[in-house]
C-alpha cells in the first residue's frame, strides 16, 4: 500500500496538538505536518467535557470550544488546518509506530511516513474492568476522556428514566461531574476510598469546604470505602453498585473517575520511559533522535523542583506543545533556546466555586480565608511552606489579579519567619508582592 509521506506528523489530536500546530505556524516552520488523530474532530479544550459541556441548559458545542479558545487565543476551526496547509488526519488510529523506519500504520492499514515525530498521544482513563471488578461492564457506566464519551453521557442523561447517579471516585473528574449531575437534577452519591476529596492536592481543611459545600447542594458522599461490584436489570443496565463496605446504592447512571495512564504502549521498547511517561528533556525531546513528545504523556524536567514529573493537566500540554516546537524552530536554526522552565498550575469548576493552585504541595500548610461552606461567598487560600519558603498556593474563589498573585508567590517562593503572621496577612501576603 502507498505511504503518505509528511516532513512531520504530530500523533494524537488533542490539546496539545492543537497547541503545536499554532506555535508551528507562528513560528513559520517550513514543511508540510499532518495531525493524525483517533478521534473524529479537530483537537479542542478537553476540561469542557466534564464541565459546561454537560449543561442541562446552554451547554457548550463545537465549534465554540476548538483550540486555543482556552488560553484566550484564537480560535483553530477546522478551516484553519486547511488554509494553512496542515493536514488533519481525523478517525484515524494509530496501531504501530516503527521509528527506526520512520513509519507510522493505521488500524485501516494506511502507512504514514515522517521527517520528524511529534507524540501527544495523551491519557486514557482506568476502566474498573481493568482491575476484574465484577460487573463493571455494564450499560450505564461511563468513563470520560473523549467528545465521543461525552456525547454518550448526555444521551444518557437525556433518557435516564430513572435519576440516580453514583460518581465513583473523589478527584477533581469525580467532583466536577458530581456537580454537573446535580444541576441535570440527579440524586447524587459520590464514593471513593480515601478520607477525603482530591487527596494528592486538597489538605483536609481543603477538602472539608468542598465536601461541606457538596453536602449543602444536596450530594451524598461516602468516603473510605470502593465499589467492588454492580448488579443489573435483565436488559443488562446497571441498577446497583455494591461497596466494599457491604453497602449497596441504587443507580440509573454511574460514572467512574479513578484516574488516567499515559499512551504510551506504541513506543514500548523505543524510547526510553520514566515514572510511567516517556522522557524527555527540557525541550521535549525523548531518547529517539528526531522523536519528540509533549502533553499527559511525558516525564520530564521541572527545573524548578530539580526533579522529574509528569503533569495530566491542560496548561502544560499546552506548554510543553510550544515548547517543542520552539526547540524544533531552534535547531534547525542551529540556535539554542531556553529550558522549559515549568510552575505547576491546576484549576477546577464545579458549581459557583472555581480554584487555582499554582507550585508544590509539600511541607507545612497555612489555610487563611473564609473556608466555611455554608457562607454566602466563601474566599479561602492556602500556603504551602518548605524550608522557610513559600512554594504553593491555593485559592478558591479568586479574581484574576488574585490568582495572578499567587502565580508569582509560587514563582518567586518568598521567605516566611512566622506562620501565624503569614495566617493573619492571608491573601494579602500575595497581593502585596
Ligand atoms: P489529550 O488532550 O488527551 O489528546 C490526546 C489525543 O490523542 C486524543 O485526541 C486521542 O484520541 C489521541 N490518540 C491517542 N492515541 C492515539 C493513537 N494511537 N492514534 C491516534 N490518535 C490517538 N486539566 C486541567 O488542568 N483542568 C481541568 O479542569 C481539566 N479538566 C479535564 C476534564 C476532563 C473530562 C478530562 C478528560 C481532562 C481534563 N483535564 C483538565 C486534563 C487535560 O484535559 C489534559 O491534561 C490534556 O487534554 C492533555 O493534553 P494531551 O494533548 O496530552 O492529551
Amino acid at each position: 500500500m502507498a505511504e503518505t509521506a509528511f516532513d512531520y506528523i504530530i500523533v494524537g489530536g488533542g490539546v496539545a496538538a492543537g497547541y503545536a500546530a499554532r506555535e508551528f505556524v507562528k513560528l513559520g516552520i517550513q514543511g508540510k505536518l499532518a495531525i493524525i488523530s483517533k478521534e473524529a474532530v479537530a483537537p479542542y479544550e478537553r476540561p469542557a467535557l466534564s464541565k459546561a459541556y454537560l449543561f442541562p441548559e446552554g451547554a457548550a458545542r463545537l465549534p465554540g470550544f476548538y483550540v486555543c479558545v482556552g488560553s484566550g487565543g484564537e480560535r483553530l476551526l477546522p478551516e484553519w488546518y486547511a488554509e494553512k496547509g496542515i493536514e488533519l488526519i481525523l478517525k484515524t488510529e494509530i496501531v504501530r509506530a516503527n521509528l527506526s523506519a520512520k513509519t507510522l500504520r493505521s488500524a485501516d492499514g494506511k502507512t504514514f511516513k515522517y521527517g520528524t515525530l511529534i507524540i501527544a498521544t495523551g491519557s486514557t482513563v482506568i476502566k474498573l474492568s481493568d482491575f476484574g471488578v465484577q460487573g463493571a461492564d455494564a450499560k450505564g457506566i461511563f468513563y470520560l476522556r473523549e467528545i465521543e464519551d461525552a456525547d454518550k453521557l448526555v444521551e444518557a442523561i437525556q433518557k435516564s428514566e430513572g435519576k440516580k447517579c453514583v460518581v465513583v471516585g473523589g478527584g477533581y473528574i469525580g467532583l466536577e461531574l458530581a456537580a454537573v449531575m446535580k444541576l441535570n437534577k440527579f440524586d447524587v452519591t459520590m464514593v471513593y476510598p480515601e478520607p477525603w476529596c482530591m487527596p494528592r492536592l486538597f489538605t483536609s481543611s481543603i477538602a472539608a469546604f468542598y465536601e461541606g459545600y457538596y453536602e449543602n447542594k444536596g450530594v451524598t458522599i461516602i468516603k473510605g470505602t470502593v465499589a467492588v461490584g454492580f448488579d443489573s436489570d435483565s436488559n443488562g443496565n446497571v441498577k446497583v453498585v455494591k461497596l466494599k463496605d457491604g453497602r449497596a446504592l441504587e443507580a440509573d447512571i454511574v460514572i467512574v473517575g479513578v484516574g488516567a495512564r499515559p499512551l504510551t504502549n506504541l513506543f514500548k521498547g523505543q524510547v526510553e520511559e520514566e515514572k510511567g511517561g516517556i522522557k524527555v528533556n527540557g525541550f521535549f525531546q525523548t531518547s529517539f533522535d528526531g522523536v519528540y513528545a509533549v502533553g499527559d504523556v511525558v516525564t520530564f524536567p521541572m527545573k524548578l523542583y530539580n526533579e522529574t514529573r509528569r503533569v495530566e493537566h491542560v496548561d502544560h500540554a499546552r506548554k510543553s506543545a510550544e515548547q517543542a516546537m520552539k526547540a524544533i524552530k531552534a535547531s534547525q536554526e542551529g540556535k539554542t533556546i531556553e529550558e522549559y522552565d515549568y510552575l505547576p498550575y491546576f484549576y477546577s469548576r464545579a458549581f459557583d466555586l472555581s480554584w487555582q493552585f499554582f507550585g508544590d504541595n509539600v511541607g507545612e500548610t497555612v489555610l487563611f480565608g473564609d473556608a466555611n461552606p455554608s457562607s454566602p461567598k466563601p474566599k479561602f487560600g492556602s500556603y504551602w511552606i518548605k524550608d522557610g519558603k513559600v512554594i504553593g498556593v491555593f485559592l478558591e474563589g479568586g479574581t484574576p489579579e488574585e490568582n495572578k498573585a499567587i502565580a508569582t508567590v509560587a514563582r518567586v517562593q518568598p521567605p516566611v519567619d512566622s506562620l501565624d503572621e503569614l495566617q493573619k496577612e492571608g491573601l494579602n501576603f500575595a497581593c502585596k508582592m
